[in-house]
């Protein structure tokens, strides 16, 4: 019975894991070890696209792959448009056209008659040379944000004999986008082929702050000319006006010449 019961109870006493499961237990940890080891390694090189800039950022200047990756859909949209910036396209206001009559002289000539005569041969000189050019009214609704590369407002002085100083012409650009490089081009271009005067000292607000200006899309160049005096300068606005208007469209050819 003693004997007995000493073998009954000498199991009890044995350690609590069977042997086979004692000699596989070292495997079974670098199995479980191995596995985390691996998803480790695929969690860390292959991170979801929302995480991406989570996991590069604490690196050591990591901030910068950040900014780089987002800039990237921004930068060539930009370039594109600095490249091609569509085809030309002038646009030129015949002064007071289906509106009024402008200044009137004694003799019934009209500014409206001087700004259309030179505008329409505006408008058929740089047509010859290929380039889009449409005539607008005054007010034309076309106005409202108008887009073109350039847009020039043809209009001339009262026809009233003031004193000996009133000849000249005169030229005023959009304050809204930079016109300078339109109005020197002009100037230059009408005062050599004309041989006037630029009559500085005249200019009004009502030129600065001219309508168009401020109805035409932004980023388009914009000035209003007056091609001279009715009184004085008529030969040249009337008879001669093939003069001014070469004059204008050399100075709008410089323009488009501009590096
Ligand atoms: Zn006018």
């Amino acid at each position: 019975m003693y004997c007995e019961y000493k073998r009954q109870m000498s199991p009890g006493k044995r350690p609590l894991l069977p042997s086979p499961l004692m000699t596989s237990l070292p495997l079974l940890i670098f199995v479980v070890l191995a596995a985390a080891g691996m998803l480790t390694v695929y969690w860390f090189f292959s991170p979801p696209e929302s995480s991406l800039a989570a996991a590069v950022a604490p690196e050591e200047g990591g901030g910068l792959s950040a900014p780089i990756y987002k800039a990237v859909p921004e930068k060539p949209v930009t370039q594109r448009l600095a490249q091609s910036p569509g085809p030309l396209r002038i646009g030129i206001i015949v002064g007071h056209r289906n509106s009024d009559s402008g200044a009137v002289c004694e003799d019934g000539l009209t500014e409206l008659q001087v700004n259309s005569d030179i505008a329409q041969q505006v408008q058929a000189q740089l047509l010859a040379r290929g380039i889009y050019t449409e005539l607008l009214d005054e007010f034309d609704p076309r106005l409202n944000n108008y887009y073109g590369t350039a847009l020039i407002s043809i209009h001339a002085d009262s026809c009233v004999y003031y004193n000996d100083l009133a000849t000249g012409f005169k030229i005023a650009g959009s304050s809204f986008t930079d016109s300078s490089a339109l109005s020197i081009c002009v100037e230059e271009a009408y005062q050599r082929t004309t041989g006037m005067i630029y009559h500085a000292n005249t200019i009004t607000p009502h030129m600065t702050d001219y309508h168009a200006f401020r109805k035409i899309a932004r980023g388009v160049p914009a000035i209003i000319i007056e091609t001279g005096f009715m009184n004085l300068d008529r030969k040249m606005l009337t008879t001669d006006s093939y003069i001014p208007a070469a004059g204008i469209t050399d100075g709008v050819l410089c323009f488009l010449r501009r590096p």
